[in-house]
């Protein structure tokens, strides 16, 4: 194998980090990602101190033919933030964070995840939209196109990405940007890891809380349907600053649920007069909406997906959250076979479906809903009935959905969906690709082949 040949020990002169080789202290916590399912073993790993390590991580790659995988917040899914057989470029080491808060931008490492960008913006009393979980990366997250509870205010995160620096695969280091290599700063914006390191992102910046009104409710499953339906006329009519996410996951108790979760980005007067009438519909067996800082409103998901667990997603975007569709949903949660398994609803809209589609490589942006079905479960010997489950409800939902897929919620499904996530975009992609990594070098991501 060639990349045994490869003198690892070399590379840690060369870098201002740390190597970490199999046998190394750190490297079984090195080679696992956030999805328990994903066992893979690189031949080393770079913990990267800055863009410098990942210029010689490049190189070094290259030169002994060896693949790369990229990790920022290791959340992904798919598990491409780490490999067999390969060298995993990790950024998670990378932390700086620079606010400017006359200019309201910011500054960030790709080692970055969102808990420690929004406690650094929120001193200042700003943010932008991010991940509803702490721990997951802003970089991947970013590249993707990021959905999150500001979406609706403010546009997806790639939406606020105003410059980035980026490692390409001949060595390069280059700003994307309006101003500078327009044609990259259009890829990253939803395209993925597929053109490049990116060693730093700079977002714009928002007003945001510090506090603001947000929490939970919580329906009994048999209310389902009619709660939906009602949920489904509320975010229809409701203004930019509110997001109201559905779902369905289990309570501690045992209980499996149709849960939803608001946020309002704005006054907490205001937001109480929007909720009432959501509030007031059915029974709700859990309501803890209440004023609490954008902080802790970014950390009430996290609980629920502990990194480690096996996971399998799978997801589409949803024109209309149609009666079959919601019947549907309702029926299969209640024959989940885990109870750590969740569906997500989430609303789209807002300033997400006003950027024109091809503005940025993310095009999907008309759809009302993001459709995720979360598979979770403890033991290797549930897998087949939970993984079962996942397929036979998306399958189900097939009809009902549109082909159409967020790029950061995928699995390893493939090429056709690679084009799902992107539609006529794709072209343009692969175009970019060929210019600025023709030979495919970053090829462990959904992967855009070079024109
Ligand atoms: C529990 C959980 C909650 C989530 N919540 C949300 C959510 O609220 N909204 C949402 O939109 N998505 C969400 N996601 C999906 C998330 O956006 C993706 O998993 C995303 O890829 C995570 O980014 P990361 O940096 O943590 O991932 P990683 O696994 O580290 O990276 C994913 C991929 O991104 C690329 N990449 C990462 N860093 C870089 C870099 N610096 N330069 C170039 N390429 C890079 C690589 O191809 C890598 O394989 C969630 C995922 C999980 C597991």
């Amino acid at each position: 194998m060639i990349g045994e040949r490869a003198d690892f020990r070399s590379l840690a002169g060369e870098i201002a980090g740390e190597i970490i080789l199999p046998g190394d202290a750190g490297y079984e916590a090195g080679r696992r990602v956030w999805n328990g399912m994903i066992d893979k073993r690189p031949l080393g790993i770079v913990r990267c101190s800055g863009s410098g390590d990942v210029l010689a991580a490049i190189a070094f790659a290259r030169a002994y033919g060896i693949v790369v995988a990229v990790r920022g917040g290791s959340h992904n899914i798919a598990g491409n933030a780490t490999c067999d057989d390969g060298l995993v470029i990790d950024l998670s080491p990378m932390k700086s964070i620079d606010v400017d808060q006359t200019r309201r931008r910011v500054r960030v490492d790709g080692g970055v995840v969102w808990g420690e960008l929004d406690a650094a913006t929120q001193r200042f009393g700003l943010a932008t939209n991010g991940g509803l979980m702490p721990s997951t990366g802003i970089a991947g997250f970013t590249l993707g196109g990021g959905l999150g509870h500001l979406m609706r205010s403010y546009g997806l995160a790639c939406d606020s990405l105003v410059s980035a620096e980026v490692v390409t695969a001949d060595g390069r280091k280059l700003m994307a940007s309006a101003e500078q290599n327009d044609d990259l700063y259009w890829a990253i914006r939803g395209g993925g890891g597929n053109f490049g390191v990116v060693t730093s992102f700079e977002f714009r910046l928002h007003e945001v809380g510090p506090i603001m009104l947000g929490g939970r409710l919580g329906y009994p499953l048999a209310d389902g349907p009619e709660v939906l339906r009602f949920y489904r006329e509320f975010i229809a009519g409701a203004p930019d600053q509110l997001i109201v996410y559905a779902g369905f996951s289990t309570s501690p108790e045992g209980e499996p649920r149709l849960g939803m979760r608001a946020v309002f980005n704005g006054p907490i007067a205001e937001g109480e007069s929007l909720l009432k009438p959501l509030r007031q519909f059915g029974t709700p067996v859990q309501d803890d909406i209440k004023p609490r800082t954008y902080v802790d409103i970014q950390k009430i998901v996290e609980p629920m997906f502990p990194p480690g667990r096996l996971n399998y997603w799978k997801a589409n975007f949803v024109d209309i959250l149609s009666d079959e569709l919601i019947d549907l949903l309702v029926a299969a949660y209640g024959r989940v076979p885990s109870r750590y398994s969740n569906i997500a609803v989430e609303p789209m809209g807002g300033v997400v479906a006003r950027v024109p589609d091809t503005d940025t490589a993310f095009h999907h942006r008309a759809p009302a809903y993001s459709l995720l079905i979360l598979g979770g479960w403890l033991g290797a010997n549930e897998s087949e009935a939970n993984i079962a489950w996942v397929r036979e409800l998306w399958d189900a939902t097939r009809p009902l959905s549109s082909s159409a897929v967020y790029v950061n919620y995928l699995g390893a499904e493939g090429d056709a969906r690679v084009k799902d996530a992107y539609g006529p975009n794709h072209a343009r992609l692969s175009e970019i690709k060929r210019k600025y990594d023709p030979d495919n070098f970053f090829r462990l991501n959904q992967n855009v082949e070079p024109a």
